[in-house]
């Protein structure tokens, strides 16, 4: 996976001139961690978790990214999310450099306790590398704000001070920030708008289906239909629903959180009456003909397998990696168009550096100036991203990485390289 992850950056020096050392030095990972996690389970027995850090690049400040927590999670998956993080954080200019974090473990089988436990465990694992001039984390796949609260607790006792700035995505009690939760899906739809507004679409009339229905894909789900698109299909990992008329999203959720699973909203008695919705499996949410295909579950979900069957105008990758580079090579002969990950789902770790800053300096914002930065910010860096696009004749991606290679580039320059030295 890293080696394709990897690919994206080749093609980057085509357009753009870069020196050797940078490559070189973006082409490997500054530190990767693994630790075990001894558990305590609740019938007593003594488990032992596997539990990753990779910190990639820290030229352009402290590292930062997520903690998955993920049945599949292993280093090269954890390595590939460390690079896109350093290249997500540079497209959207923010002083951090990328780092991803896991743990191979199916949470939905933990209790509460256990969990805590877990992410305790973690935090005592990897405190040495971590910290908030270092290595930030924050939440990602099946974690939370309720995790990252104990994981600051548990920082916070180890140190013997109180860093709230360690990690990000906490409580809004915890010192967490306003709108962090739903910046993920927040920002995808402020760039979704961009978009919309240079193809000239009329939002009552685009029609989007999803694919995950998690943090990312929920809140975009909601702010998107609440907008005024045309929310007509939605997945989680049990399976999808449909409907041609467009879907309520919000009385999807509730069905979801009630019974666990998209599929209790399709059919489950009274509530069969109430919503008219189809049920479909995932790969016909894939295929289906609507104008934007929202990618929010997990990577490699496009491939070389099955990029023939998407009918969709546009994807807009909201999960990190969903479309892999043979599938790229494929969407573009096609002709469809991929908004990347790197700057799509940028507005979670861009609310994440404003809760950072939030806590660093004591001071708290109101929601509608967390929003007002946020939409500035992703309405600014898409609209290079896409002027790149068209200066280039390349696809969205590639102008994505330029944008974010040609930040990270000046950085690693301005310390010094070869040719600065022999001169
Ligand atoms: N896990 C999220 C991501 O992949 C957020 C990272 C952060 O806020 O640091 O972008």
């Amino acid at each position: 996976m890293f080696e394709l992850a990897k690919q994206r950056l080749a093609s980057v020096f085509k357009y753009i001139e870069v020196d050797e050392e940078v490559i070189s030095r973006l082409s490997v990972a500054k530190r990767a961690i693994i630790a075990s996690i001894p558990v305590r389970m609740d019938n007593g027995e003594l488990k032992i978790f596997t539990g990753y850090r990779v910190q990639y690049d820290d030229t352009r400040g402290p590292t930062k990214g997520g903690i998955r927590y993920h049945p599949r999670v292993n280093l090269d998956e954890v390595t590939s999310l460390s690079f896109w993080m350093t290249v997500k954080c540079a497209v959207a200019g923010l002083p951090f450099g990328g780092a991803k974090g896991g743990v191979t473990v199916n949470p939905k089988e933990l209790s509460k306790l256990e969990l805590e436990r877990l992410s305790r465990g973690y935090i005592r694992a990897f405190a040495d590398v971590l910290g908030e001039a270092r290595d930030i984390p924050a939440p990602d796949v099946y974690t939370n704000s309720t995790i990252m609260g104990w994981m600051a607790d548990e920082y916070s006792t180890i140190s013997r001070r109180q860093v709230p700035e360690m990690i990000t995505g906490k409580p809004l009690h915890l010192g967490g920030s306003q709108g962090r939760e739903s910046a993920t899906g927040q920002g995808a739809l402020y760039t979704l708008e961009e978009y919309a507004k240079r193809h000239q679409w009329n939002i009552s009339q685009v029609t989007i289906a999803i694919q995950g229905f998690g943090n990312a894909g929920y809140h975009f789900a909601r702010l998107a239909s609440r907008m005024g698109f045309r929310v007509l299909a939605v997945s989680d990992s049990k399976g999808a629903i449909y409907s041609s008329s467009g879907l309520n999203v919000e009385d999807v959720y509730r069905f979801k959180q009630e019974e666990k699973k998209l599929a209790s909203v399709y059919c489950d008695g009274s509530v069969c009456n109430m919503l008219d919705y189809e049920e479909i499996s995932n790969e016909d949410l894939l295929a289906l003909k609507v104008d934007v295909l929202v990618l929010g579950a997990l990577e490699n979900q496009v491939t070389q397998l099955n990029a023939d069957k998407v009918q969709a105008v546009t994807i807009l990758e909201i999960a990190n990696g969903p479309v892999t580079p043979q599938a790229d090579e494929i969407l573009e002969a096609r002709g469809i168009q991929v908004i990347p990950d790197v700057l799509a789902n940028s507005g979670g770790v861009v609310v994440s550096y404003f809760e950072w800053v939030q806590n660093k300096s004591g001071f708290y914002w109101e929601a509608p100036e967390v929003r007002e930065k946020l939409h500035n910010i992703m309405r600014r860096e898409s609209n290079v991203v896409f002027d790149l696009a068209n200066h280039h004749q390349c696809t969205l991606r590639t102008a994505a990485y330029i944008h974010g290679i040609e930040r990270l580039a000046g950085a690693i320059d301005q310390r010094g390289n070869k040719k600065y030295f022999s001169t």
